[in-house]
């Protein structure tokens, strides 16, 4: 016998634009007075005690969306666009989480740079934009956060942050070994904008629930700005470019027949050979402080063969400051993505990533699922050529 579905609650709220399913939940929630545990029960999102799956953010099977949509007086496309699911389209890591490994799925979300574990954020976003609505429940945990990808709010000028500024640790809705939409989910009564992770200090006596940090998120002047201003134009100009990759409308017209697809895929597999054969790629940034940022990120790799492998299949950095400057590189040296150019940018790359290791630059690249043009570019039958093109241009000079 099925279940009745729970009647529509007396009041909801409008989506904001971009705003994320765990957000969601949290101004709900706290407009409504209850937990976000009991908010995600009525809703279908959740039957554990202790946690709301956050692997629902990638997408929900039809019958939870039909049941938030009427408990929550949503349309079906407001439901979906609280997912990353209309992304995969143009972000195809998380396209391939969906289809991948059923172990992939339920255990490991964070591969190949799918998505984060926690949430970014942006603290004037949250501070929302001074609507009454906003200024009641703040603004829209944006659904993006969640993608390594992102870094930076175009809007704000500035980097996300990536930990809360009272308990220095990650927005992560980790619960034991599962992760949730929502940490501490069975506290209400904080705002949206609060961090939820449990209190610094001794963990709590069994059977009891631990108390949240609660600081406020949204709070001006957090944190200093890693970057001086002229790394922070050049990697705000990069998010620019990568949110319009990301847009929806990008698969028409002229940009599907340049590879929407594969431009993720170029950028993270070019972002892991830096990794692998770092300093090499260091002179493609321009500033000394973004090249000690990915020198934090990749020497650990570059010093410890046996995490080479690891660095193949997830590993995205955590902190903005280095996911920014790593793909600023990578955007470096792909550029338009011309096969020439980009061949003698790239292979000596390449060549260092091979000269480490020949089986990790051949896995590399062998599920890179990156375009033709890229994997022409790094082609070891290429250094042949290479050589053959370098004599034609000394026997010219
Ligand atoms: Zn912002
Ligand atoms: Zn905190």
């Amino acid at each position: 016998m099925t279940q009745p579905t729970p009647r529509p609650l007396a009041r909801s709220l409008d989506p904001l634009p971009g705003e994320s399913l765990a957000g969601f939940l949290l101004r709900l929630s706290y407009r409504m007075g209850v937990t976000p545990h009991r908010l995600a029960m009525l809703c279908g999102l959740t039957c554990r005690s202790d946690s709301i799956p956050q692997e629902q953010l990638r997408g929900l099977s039809p019958e939870v969306a039909g049941q938030l949509a009427s408990v929550a007086h949503l349309s079906m496309p407001e439901v979906q666009a609280l997912t990353l699911q209309e992304l995969t389209k143009t972000y195809p890591p998380l396209a391939r989480l969906r289809t991948g490994r059923a172990a992939d799925i339920g255990s490991t979300p964070f591969i190949n740079w799918a998505t984060n574990p926690d949430s970014r954020y942006c603290p004037a976003c949250l501070r929302g934009d001074g609507s009454p609505v906003q200024r009641a429940f703040g603004g829209a945990w944006q659904r993006c956060w969640y993608l390594p990808i992102t870094f930076a709010c175009t809007q704000h000028s500035c980097l996300l942050e990536s930990t809360c500024p009272h308990c220095a640790q990650p927005l992560s809705g980790r619960v034991v070994r599962r992760y949730s939409l929502v940490r501490t989910p069975h506290v209400s009564g904080l705002h949206p904008s609060q961090c939820r992770n449990p209190a610094p200090g001794p963990p709590p006596k069994p059977r009891t629930r631990a108390t949240p940090c609660g600081a406020w998120l949204d709070a001006p002047g957090n944190a200093a700005t890693p970057l001086p201003p002229p790394d922070l134009q050049c990697v705000l100009d990069l998010q620019h470019d990568l949110n319009l990759w990301l847009a929806p409308g990008r698969l028409h017209g002229a940009a599907e027949e340049a590879g929407p697809q594969t431009y993720f895929a170029d950028l993270i597999t070019t972002a892991r050979l830096i990794t692998l054969s770092w300093p090499m790629g260091a002179t493609f940034l321009p500033s000394t402080t973004l090249m000690d940022l990915v020198d934090e990120y990749a020497t650990p790799y570059v010093h410890n063969p046996a995490r080479r492998g690891v660095q193949i299949q997830r590993s995205a950095p955590r902190g903005t400051a280095q996911t920014s400057a790593l793909l600023l590189a990578s955007a470096t040296i792909l550029g338009d993505r011309d096969l020439v150019p980009l061949r003698e940018r790239i292979e000596p790359l390449t060549r260092e990533v091979h000269r480490r290791s020949a089986s990790i630059g051949d896995k590399l690249l062998k599920d890179s699922h990156a375009s033709a043009t890229l994997l022409r570019a790094t082609a070891p039958r290429i250094y042949g050529f290479q050589k053959r093109s370098t004599s034609r241009a000394s026997s010219k000079s």
